[in-house]
């Protein structure tokens, strides 16, 4: 029989003024993988934010990056110069990943493959997709770049125009993958025993840490600053029945007792998806970890709901709260109505949780936010004793506060993606801008209290 095509997967740098590991794992290409898998491809991937990778050692001038604890922790990165639109930006901008020749050598122990398949993330990092691209052509001139992922589907024109790839897909169906593929050949042999399992590759990484499970895609709130309506326009949940073997596949051949939860609406109809699946955790006495970096819905959280998760083993709980500020919120989405955030804290408070494991997010750099409405939100998730996080703003395309964004803006960001980066706060003016350091502080301090009050009880309670 003819040989099964051989494609390169690749997760592409970030160039950033910032970036951190929080259980960051390209989730989409791992899900695509483990769909070429089941088609017959063959499949190599390169990892560029493989914190793990042996050769980096070499790099003296290079800090390691430091872990912390679950799995999360810092990239390695190098120090690069700006692109000209960041240019009056006083901040260092980084390759947050591998060096570029681990990364050439990577692609060149690879036999010559059929296709590279290069995913993205957030729009305003695509010039590490473009550098990611650029040394692919350059390693394997003969060979079809064609590139996907978020920033792919939210700026099409902007990728279509500039990324350098052979084939943009802009779609979240595997489908037109996989017919572009087949058009491009070699066609592929499904194997009649698949020996693999059919979840996201994961195992095509290095070396696990955690997991990223996914038990919905989609959301059914449509909140204004939110592109999930877009990119996922269904509302799915997988069967708790499904979800749960996923979970106990990583812990019993991997050893994986870290799981983070990708979903966007992870309790929504939890009667029938989220509660029946931790009970068959619980049930079951597997001892693993749950974190849900993407936020939950609090207004769901029950008494009932919070002391399940406590029993589950969750640890890391962070809530979707935006703003406390329900004249803006009315303006922006309907997630949480007043009293509702209060009570789910309370409950989770109550099941055991410590202050310390419970973050809620704050938006800032809103549209027509001020300031002060940030510091009251900061103050209101300070007197309900869990930490704020903020979570600067970054207006995105295809959403529905995409024109007042662009209103908003002193910047492009119609026609530049990287003035999308949060970190410029895009949408506020710079007399705005300049009381970012004093938020910051502010969320330091609340965060440092609680910390200490947990320790102290902690310490209480051991005695
Ligand atoms: S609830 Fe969260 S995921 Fe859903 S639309 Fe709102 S911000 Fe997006």
């Amino acid at each position: 029989m003819a040989r099964n095509p051989m494609l390169i997967l690749v997760n592409p740098w970030i160039h950033d003024f910032a970036a951190y590991d929080l259980w960051s794992k390209p989730m989409g290409l791992l899900m695509l993988a483990s769909v070429l898998r089941g088609q017959g491809y063959e499949l190599r991937l390169v990892d560029c934010l493989d914190v793990h990778h042996p050769d980096m050692q070499r790099y003296k001038n290079l800090h390691a990056p430091k872990r912390r604890d679950f799995g999360t922790g810092k990239f390695w990165k190098q120090i690069i110069s700006k692109p000209e639109p960041l240019k009056p930006i006083d901040r260092p901008y980084s390759r947050y990943g591998i060096h570029p020749d681990i990364f050439r050598q990577e692609l060149e122990k690879a036999p010559r493959p059929d296709a590279i398949l290069v995913t993205s993330l957030m729009t305003y990092w695509y010039p590490g997709v473009f550098e990611t691209i650029s040394i692919a052509k350059e390693i394997h001139p003969d060979v079809p770049v064609i590139l996907g992922g978020i920033y792919a589907r939210l700026c099409t024109k902007h990728a279509r125009e500039k990324s350098g790839a052979h084939y943009i897909v802009d779609s979240a169906s595997p489908d037109s993958l996989l017919n572009l593929l087949k058009q491009l050949g070699p066609e592929a042999h499904p194997p009649s025993a698949p020996s693999f399992h059919p979840y996201p590759a994961f195992d095509l990484l290095r070396r696990l840490e955690y997991i990223c499970i996914l038990a919905s895609t989609g959301c059914p709130y449509r909140c204004r600053y939110c592109a999930s309506d877009f990119l996922f326009p269904a509302f799915h949940q997988r069967d708790p029945e499904e979800v749960f073997p996923e979970i106990v596949y990583w812990y019993q051949n991997y050893g994986i007792k870290d799981f983070a939860f990708y979903d966007d609406a992870l309790l929504v109809g939890a009667e029938k998806h989220f509660i029946p699946l931790m009970e068959e955790v619980v049930k079951t006495g597997i001892r693993v970890r749950f974190h849900t970096p993407n936020a939950i819905h609090i207004r769901v959280v029950s008494k009932g709901i919070a002391h399940l998760m406590k029993k589950a083993g969750f640890q890391t709980i962070r809530i979707g709260l935006e703003t406390a500020d329900f004249d803006l919120r009315r303006k922006l989405d309907n997630k949480i109505s007043q009293g509702e955030f209060e009570r789910g804290v309370q409950n989770l408070l109550k099941a055991g949780f410590h202050p310390s494991q419970i973050g809620a997010y704050i938006l800032v750099g809103l549209p027509g936010q001020s300031v002060e409405s940030v510091l009251d939100t900061i103050n209101f998730v300070e007197a309900n004793d869990i930490m704020p996080y903020l979570a600067e703003y970054s207006p995105l395309p295809h959403t529905d506060l995409w024109e007042e964004a662009i209103n908003a803006s002193e910047y492009d960001i119609q026609n530049e993606p990287l003035f999308h980066n949060n970190t410029l706060l895009p949408c506020w003016d710079e007399s705005k801008r300049a009381r970012m350091p004093e938020l910051k502080r502010k969320v330091r301090e609340v965060r440092e209290r609680l910390v200490a009050c947990s320790t102290q009880n902690l310490f209480v309670d051991a005695h």
